[in-house]
C-alpha cells in the first residue's frame, strides 16, 4: 500500500509522483498550492539560493541554449530565458507550468521552481502535472536537511 509522501495516510495515492514509486494525495497537492501562493516565509523547508546564485543558474541557462541552439546570439539567448516564464504564463498549461518546474528544479532555482509548481498545484489540474511538479519540488537535493518535516507542520498545523 502506497502511502501519501506528505501526510502520511494509506490508500490516498492519488497524485503518483514518478520517483520511487512515491505518491501524493490531492489534498496535500491542494494544500501545497495554497503553501506556495501564500505569503509564509518557506527558507526553512527549501533551500532557498541568493539573487546571484540565481543569476548564476541563468547565466549558464543562457550558454547552454547558444551552445545548442547554433546560431543564436547571446542577448537573444538571455531573452528567451527572461521570457520563458511569461510565455508559460501565456500559454496557462498545467503541463508547461510542470516542466518548467522541473527545469527549474534540476537548475537550483529553487524559488521560480516553486512559483511554477504553485500554478500547477491547483485545483482541476491534470495529476500527471501535479505529480511531477511535486517531485520537482520535493526532491532532497531543494530541500534543506529535515525541511520535509517542517513542511508537513505547514500543511497541517495542529
Ligand atoms: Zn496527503
Amino acid at each position: 500500500m502506497i502511502r501519501c509522501v506528505l501526510c502520511n495516510r494509506a490508500g490516498r495515492a492519488e497524485v503518483m509522483l514518478a520517483v520511487e514509486a512515491r505518491a501524493a494525495c490531492r489534498e496535500c497537492a491542494a494544500r501545497m498550492g495554497t503553501l506556495l501562493r501564500g505569503a509564509r516565509p518557506l527558507g526553512h523547508v527549501w533551500a532557498l539560493e541568493s539573487a546571484e546564485a540565481a543569476q548564476d543558474a541563468r547565466d549558464d541557462l543562457t550558454d547552454e541554449l547558444v551552445r545548442v541552439s547554433g546560431g543564436l546570439d547571446r542577448a537573444d539567448a538571455e531573452e528567451v530565458v527572461r521570457d520563458l516564464r511569461r510565455i508559460t504564463a501565456e500559454a496557462d498549461d498545467a503541463r508547461a507550468h510542470a516542466d518548467l518546474a522541473v527545469a527549474f528544479a534540476e537548475m537550483g532555482l529553487v524559488q521560480d521552481a516553486l512559483e511554477e509548481a504553485a500554478l500547477v498545484l491547483a485545483p482541476g489540474a491534470d495529476d500527471d502535472a501535479r505529480g511531477r511538479a511535486l517531485e520537482a519540488v520535493l526532491s532532497p537535493t531543494l530541500l534543506r536537511p529535515g525541511g520535509l518535516a517542517v513542511l508537513r507542520g505547514l500543511l497541517y498545523p495542529v
